[in-house]
């Protein structure tokens, strides 16, 4: 056929160009750490990305080599995405939470060129540097002198034309602890990114604008900050970055600076909530709140919404990009009781378009979508992995690219998905994942523990602590203060479990394994004493 239209490759770098075009002088605010503040805009971040991108060809960086980030939210980590993707390279947020074993383990696999780090994980960085063999260099994003992005900024005059390519070259990558084994890592394309952008800035979805003005709370480093960098310079909407999650910071912000759109994992909220109810402080001009990376409590759904905020409820996967769903208001919103708007927004939501999602039974059934048969919950679509980064076992989805969650689902006749259980052991706390096979790993390394088991018990801040249940070895006298100094040896501080029990035995299944389900059943009433 005669005719057609253009090609143009949906590359992140147009996402920049666009928002220093047309919406070049909103601002991008960053609160640091010491409590400084600067001020910069779309066009500001567009020429010091461009300088990055000449500093990192300088530095050797190829097209296709990873640079990798530890660090918090603010302007300069910003440049440093835009900058890194503009000549090529290829983005690797690191989460600073993860402990040393794995920190070492994903640089390594990574293979990651340069580091780009704040100076309040400078420990860190000092402690994995003799561990990480690929690291070159390392610049810290808020240091002074030499060694810091500002000096290595600072040699470059920004005039550069990204680097062109497929839009289904890669553009970042971001590792998700699994149960059991090693990180895996999730590689995005250009094209995924670009297109999960456009979805969020939907009504339905985040809902953007050139007037929004956006303070995430969730990390950078979390599921590639739920896309919102990229989506916000789709729009040119202000962003307000702060380097510290404090809730009076946050607070203040949030007022002075105008936010009309935040978003994070509930555990956020319980901290915002206890520091509005101690000084009567509140957020005053917040029009959505997105919650996700663990289910929203509907108490906390109830309070925002109470406040006039509509709340988003999000579900999504680092595998996802991360979006799968979200709780918005359905069209008869308006006839429903505020009661039962709580109830539909405590599900997770509804599909955007582009997102498929099926309830399997453990053979492969479809599940009918009747609100009550449960199953696995399967997700495909242009934003939804296909196979983990360097991953020799192949492609993680079906023959037809159906990607199995590892989450327990039923599925509404209205199209809402409502999560009910988990089909993994991890422990989920404050919306940050910790393996209880790593927890119990790590025990049974104690002398004198026979057999552990790691479950994750009610916390009402933290959604979820874990709790350790030990065999003694037979005339072992070893204590909690042993077991709990061993472990901190293995574990980062916050994997610590908030209790420690001794049992005479531990329910196993047929070959073997712990039945954490039988536990974890014997302990779902369980409070802890200091919570
Ligand atoms: P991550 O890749 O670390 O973001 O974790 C993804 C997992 O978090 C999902 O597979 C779910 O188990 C859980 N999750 C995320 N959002 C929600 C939600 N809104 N409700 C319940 N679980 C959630």
């Amino acid at each position: 056929m005669l005719g057609g239209m253009q090609d143009f490759e949906l590359r992140v770098p147009r996402l920049l160009d666009h928002a220093a075009r047309e919406h070049w002088g909103r601002e991008i605010v960053t609160r640091w750490a010491d409590g400084s503040e600067t001020r910069t805009t779309w066009a500001g971040i567009a020429r010091d990305a461009r300088k990055l991108a000449q500093a990192l060809e300088r530095l050797g960086v190829k097209k296709g080599d990873r640079v990798a980030t530890l660090a918090m939210n603010h302007s300069r980590h910003l440049v440093a995405w835009y900058g890194a993707i503009g000549m090529g390279g290829v983005v690797h947020t690191i989460n600073p939470r993860l402990f040393d074993d794995q920190l070492a383990f994903i640089g390594n696999h990574a293979e990651d060129r340069v580091l780009f780090y704040d100076k309040a994980f400078a420990p860190i960085v000092e402690r994995m540097k003799p561990e990480w063999r690929t690291i070159q260099h390392y610049y810290c994003f808020d240091g002074d002198g030499r060694g810091s992005f500002e000096a290595l900024l600072a040699q470059e005059d920004g005039n550069y034309a990204w680097v062109e390519g497929g839009e289904r070259d890669p553009c970042m990558l971001c590792y998700t602890s699994g149960t059991t084994g090693n990180p895996k890592g999730v590689v995005y394309s250009h094209r995924s990114s670009v297109i999960h952008a456009i979805t969020e800035l939907q009504p339905a979805e985040f809902d953007l604008s050139t007037q929004s003005v956006v303070l995430p709370i969730v990390p950078m480093f979390h599921a590639v900050g739920w896309g919102l960098p990229f989506a916000c310079a789709a729009v040119g909407a202000k962003f307000v970055f702060s380097a510290v999650n404090e809730p009076r910071i946050l607070c203040e912000l949030m007022n002075r600076e105008k936010v009309t759109h935040s978003a994070g994992v509930p555990t956020v909220w319980f901290g915002m909530f206890q520091h509005m109810d101690a000084t009567g402080d509140a957020p005053g001009h917040l029009k959505i709140v997105t919650i996700g990376g663990s289910a929203a409590p509907r108490a906390m759904i109830e309070r925002i919404m109470k406040m006039g905020v509509r709340v988003n409820h999000a579900w999504g996967m680092t595998e996802t990009s991360p979006i799968g769903t979200m709780g918005a208001p359905s069209a008869d919103w308006d006839e429903m009781s505020f009661d039962s708007q709580v109830d539909q927004v405590s599900k997770q939501g509804k599909v955007p378009f582009g997102v498929e999602l099926r309830v399997v039974d453990d053979e492969g059934n479809l599940q009918p979508r009747d609100g009550q048969s449960s199953g696995r919950l399967q997700v495909r679509g242009p934003w939804v992995i296909r196979q983990y980064f360097q991953d020799e076992s192949g492609p993680c989805v079906d023959a037809d690219n159906w990607f199995d969650t590892g989450d327990v689902a039923v599925l509404h006749p209205d199209g809402v998905m409502q999560i009910t259980d988990r089909a993994k052991d991890v422990i989920k706390s404050g919306g940050e994942w910790i393996s209880s096979v790593e927890l119990e790993n790590a025990a049974v390394g104690c002398a004198g523990v026979a057999e552990a088991a790691a479950i994750g018990v009610y916390h009402p801040r933290w959604d979820e602590r874990p709790i350790l249940l030990v065999v003694r070895k037979p005339d072992s006298q070893v204590s909690v203060e042993d077991i709990q100094a061993h472990l901190a040896q293995h574990v980062a501080k916050w994997w610590l479990p908030d209790e420690v029990h001794f049992v005479e035995s531990l329910p196993h299944t047929a070959t073997g394994k712990l039945l954490k389900t039988a536990i974890r059943e014997q302990y779902k009433d369980f409070k802890l004493a200091a919570a």
